[in-house]
């Protein structure tokens, strides 16, 4: 065919989802099976939520507030900053695509931990960005290697806080101190799609009003601890002038109605933010105590999720959990090859998962 595709485009490598259930189900002819890869929440969707779901399926025929007024209003009061500060995204996903369309053209170059979440990676290369990837540093965002990195024709410098596979932190103090070393026209984006979780009192939290006139944006999401992932929707809070940039360059109606409506359900529903907290800190303490009995090596997270290494091959490790009905991550794309990523389920879940784990590595045990 004629049509020519830039490099940049062809050189992108998919994403690879977590396999949705019923296509496992169906392959490996099995039922019940138990999702830990996605690290969803394992309670279901808030269930004020669903009722704000139901209650606007008769409008459905309508199109959705393009602004997102009440929605923006309600994570406005929410974070105690103004509207004006914020932007609504089908999932943080399209906040971080909407970003590097706005502020990368190609040739610039934009720097991102390695390993983290792999949407930066492919949003970034869509734009023809020129990528620095730079190695974490015992399991946690080397911030002094980062800053080295950046020069004149950086626009974007990534920071996943807690990180997505490690689940490690960035301190206040560490972050501060990178700050300092960035240049006025560089982006700081600080994607906290798990911060509900964080523990540590040293974790960096940003998005507060004193942030708002420094080249920094905060990423949220609504897809893990409000259990929304279904629905897609997620935030940024960022310089004024910067999310009217974005307001310019994204879909009139990028947030569909019920995830609008959901959303702010979800943010008053203290008691499910809660529950979820609470089960998710409590599986771990159970995960940890099931793995230190395996005598096996894992890392401890301030998410929901964490790593194992099950020394072998985790791909070989993540087939044969399939076959025991628990779906896994295998972490070999994300550069740990006896790696895999397991998210905190319900109680049974991770049981069934500590068992699964059990037999598929010590087989003759069994
Ligand atoms: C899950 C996740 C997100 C959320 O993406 P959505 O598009 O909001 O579902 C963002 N960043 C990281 C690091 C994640 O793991």
């Amino acid at each position: 065919m004629k049509f020519s595709i830039p490099d940049y485009i062809q050189s992108i490598e998919s994403y690879v989802p977590g396999k949705p259930l019923e296509e496992l189900e169906r392959e490996y002819g099995i039922s019940d099976s138990v999702k830990l890869a996605s690290n969803e929440n394992p309670l279901g969707p808030s269930p004020m939520a669903l009722v704000a779901i139901q209650k606007s399926l008769t409008a459905l025929h309508r199109y959705p507030d393009g602004a997102g007024h009440r929605l923006v209003h309600r994570i406005a009061e929410f974070n105690g900053i103004p509207t004006e500060n914020i932007v609504i995204g089908n999932g943080s996903d399209d906040i971080i695509a909407l970003l590097i369309r706005a502020l990368v053209q190609p040739g610039d170059r934009v720097v991102i931990p390695r390993p983290s979440f792999l949407m930066y990676n492919i949003s970034a290369k869509a734009a023809g960005a020129v990528i620095d990837a730079v190695p974490l540093k015992d399991m946690a965002m080397d911030l002094d290697a980062m800053a080295a990195c950046v020069d004149d024709t950086t626009r974007l410098v990534f920071i996943c806080n807690p990180n997505n596979p490690t689940g490690t932190i960035v301190s206040q103090t560490a972050f501060d101190r990178f700050m300092a070393r960035m240049p006025e026209h560089v982006v700081v984006v600080v994607d906290e799609a798990y911060i509900e979780f964080a523990r540590d009192p040293e974790c960096l939290k940003t998005g507060r009003s004193a942030d708002l006139d420094r080249p920094l944006v905060t990423l949220r999401t609504f897809s893990k601890v409000y259990g929304l992932a279904g629905l897609r929707v997620g935030y940024g809070i960022m310089p004024a002038m910067l999310a009217e940039m974005l307001h310019r360059v994204r879909q009139p109606f990028n947030v569909n109605a019920l995830a609008q409506a959901a959303a702010i359900a979800a943010l008053d529903d203290a008691d499910f933010l809660n529950q979820t907290l609470d089960l998710v800190h409590r599986g771990l303490d159970a995960l940890y105590a099931g793995l230190d009995r395996l005598g096996l090596t894992y890392y401890n997270t301030q998410t929901n999720f964490f790593l194992i290494d099950v020394g072998q091959p985790a791909q070989t490790v993540f087939e044969k959990m399939l076959h025991h009905g628990v779906i896994v991550r295998s972490m070999k794309a994300y550069g740990f090859p006896t790696y895999i990523r397991v998210n905190v389920g319900l109680e049974g879940e991770n049981q069934r998962f500590l068992k699964a784990l059990e037999a598929v590595l010590f087989p003759d045990k069994a």
